[in-house]
């Protein structure tokens, strides 16, 4: 492959389809096997095509899909990249996540501009070839030696059937260099006793029907595959029992790499395409991440406070980066899941009771919002650590407003179309944008560094870069006020001056970033203001702790 060789050879294709059921976990299975291919020193990316008809998930409420992950390049996409950044350490982009949305769009822009010349457009040519050329893409100008395109929903969608058409079409072009793993579900049957392996016999033949054998067949199941039920699949699906992987329940996403690594997943991929497997394996960073992450010294509660709690995937990147910082801080992190329409005056004590440290999630429109306002003036009054992100952000300006600065009905334009003090206010270049797709500030953008406040300190630099996504932003006409009371614009954009990062020095650790620093943590480099907001809060506990115990002593 390029990575050893130095000769180019081919891009390997790798399709991840699913079968039996929705939620198996395409997602982590891709990036599993991703990051062994990774850890054989070969250059890997991981796509996912959506089949639904948005142009990406942007515009989706988080109850439908989630998270919506935001790549260094302004793309709005499904969560599923986030697992990919952080297994891989390799950023995605536009590319890696496509939509039937954005398929047609591409088809029907085409046709406008004549380039079909006159020719009916249909499914089959015209929607396939997108789909393939979306694929093929990310394998031109050899950056990568495998691109692992997952396809989303399950294996009989009337709506992912262009997809395996796509997939079949690019088999039969290029039989050496494509691969498919199904994934699938073999589930237990607690009154016979038994695994069943029905449901996998029947979406194989699903895929059959479509003109696609799979090669390899993931089984995802509560109970370990026997023999006699791997021979089994093996007969049924075509498949040598070598490819038929078991991939059974996990105690954490982060231990499936290992699994599949056991079930020799990447050696079967790699025989299979006839690329050597016999070279090192190294995963020695990942292990010691896991060792941290299993084996902590101390356990710590951290509030989430945010108005999707009951849907804990709309907060996915923020629970994995307290992962990461979690192990390189040697803690465990729990997280205190807090409704912020939960969040009432009288009742502050008690929902935030021994709690370590309190975060005010990222979010869109007024629920929530004066318990979230609450949460901070809770957190900055009796020095709990407190980190706010994007509208978490928003709040604590608004909070310190209200509460410090004594404007009592500041707020969000977001929020209240009139208010006297709009210390949050809609950003200019937003004015007047009526489409509310991809149209918000969006993707990596510089940021200033102040000497002198955490920020800096936590990223051991002067300028850092960070993924946003937001319209409105902090008020600059009311910045002297603040620096004044003692707010401090700690991160700025370096043309604009924007406001990116805001600090209460004094505070145990209180800061708000405008910016989504959880999309860029991951296992090998967890994110660093994660890390010192971990670190701090690990710090209050002991300082708790301390107190306690010398209350205690008192007393006795
Ligand atoms: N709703 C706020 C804005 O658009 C914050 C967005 C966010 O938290 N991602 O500016």
């Amino acid at each position: 492959m390029h990575s050893t060789t130095g000769q180019a050879k081919a891009t390997k294709y790798i399709f991840v389809t699913g079968g039996v059921s929705s939620s198996l976990g395409k997602g982590i299975i891709s990036a599993s096997l991703a990051k062994l291919l990774q850890a054989r020193g070969m250059k890997v990316t991981i796509q996912k095509l959506d089949p639904y008809i948005n142009i990406d998930p942007g515009t989706l409420n988080p109850y439908e899909h989630g998270e919506c992950y935001v790549t260094d390049d302004g793309a709005e996409t499904d969560l599923d990249l986030g697992h990919y950044e952080r297994f891989l350490n390799v950023r995605t982009s536009q590319a890696n996540n496509i939509t039937t949305g954005r398929i047609y769009q591409s088809v029907i822009d085409k046709e406008r501009r004549g380039e079909y010349l006159g020719r009916t457009v249909q499914v089959i040519p015209h929607i396939t070839d997108e789909i393939k050329r979306c694929v093929q893409i990310l394998g031109e100008g050899d950056r990568y030696d495998f691109v692992i395109t997952e396809i989303g929903g399950t294996v009989g969608d009337i709506e992912s059937l262009p997809y395996i058409e796509a997939v079949r079409q690019m088999r039969w072009e290029h039989p050496e260099d494509t691969l498919v793993v199904h994934l699938t579900l073999v589930p237990y049957l607690k009154a016979a006793g038994e695994l069943k392996t029905k449901p996998t016999q029947h979406s194989v033949k699903q895929l059959l029907e479509f003109g696609v054998q799979p090669d390899i067949l993931v089984c995802r199941t509560e109970h370990n595959l026997s023999k006699s039920i791997r021979n089994k699949l093996a007969r049924f699906c075509n498949v040598g029992v070598e490819a038929v992987i078991q991939s059974i329940d996990a105690k954490t996403i982060y231990d499936v790499p290992l699994l599949m690594q056991q079930e020799r997943l990447d050696e079967v991929v790699l025989k299979k395409l006839g690329v050597p497997s016999d070279g090192d394996i190294d995963l020695g960073n990942w292990l010691n991440f896991l060792e941290k992450h299993k084996n902590p010294e101390g356990t710590v509660e951290i509030a989430l406070v945010g108005k999707y709690v009951e849907l804990q995937d709309s907060y996915k990147s923020i629970v994995e980066a307290f992962t990461h910082s979690g192990a390189a801080c040697g803690v465990k992190v729990n997280i205190r899941w807090v409704h912020s329409e939960q969040v009432q005056a009288n009742e502050i004590d008690k929902l935030f009771c021994n709690v370590d440290g309190i975060l005010v999630a990222p979010g869109f429109g007024s629920r929530g919002i004066d318990g979230k306002i609450e949460a901070i003036r809770y957190a900055r009054e009796q020095g709990v650590p407190f980190f706010g992100i994007c509208l978490g952000m928003q709040c604590a300006v608004i909070e310190f407003a209200r509460n410090v600065l004594g404007l009592p009905e500041a707020h969000s334009t977001e929020i209240k179309d009139y208010t006297p003090d709009p210390v949050i206010d809609l950003m200019e270049e937003q004015k007047g944008l009526a489409d509310m797709g991809g149209t918000m500030r969006l993707g990596a953008y510089p940021c200033n560094l102040a000497e002198g406040f955490i920020a800096a300190s936590a990223y051991g630099a002067e300028a850092t870069e960070e993924r946003h996504r937001h319209r409105y932003e902090f008020n600059d006409a009311y910045r002297e006020r603040f620096v004044e009371a003692g707010m401090i614009p700690s991160g700025t954009h370096p043309d604009s001056n924007l406001v990116e990062i805001v600090e209460i020095p004094g505070h145990p650790w209180f800061l708000g970033a405008q910016f989504h620093p959880e999309y860029k943590s991951t296992v090998a480099e967890p994110h660093p203001l994660f890390t010192s907001f971990v670190q701090a809060v690990v710090a209050h506990t002991k300082s708790k702790e301390g107190i306690t115990s010398k209350s205690g002593q008192a007393s006795a």
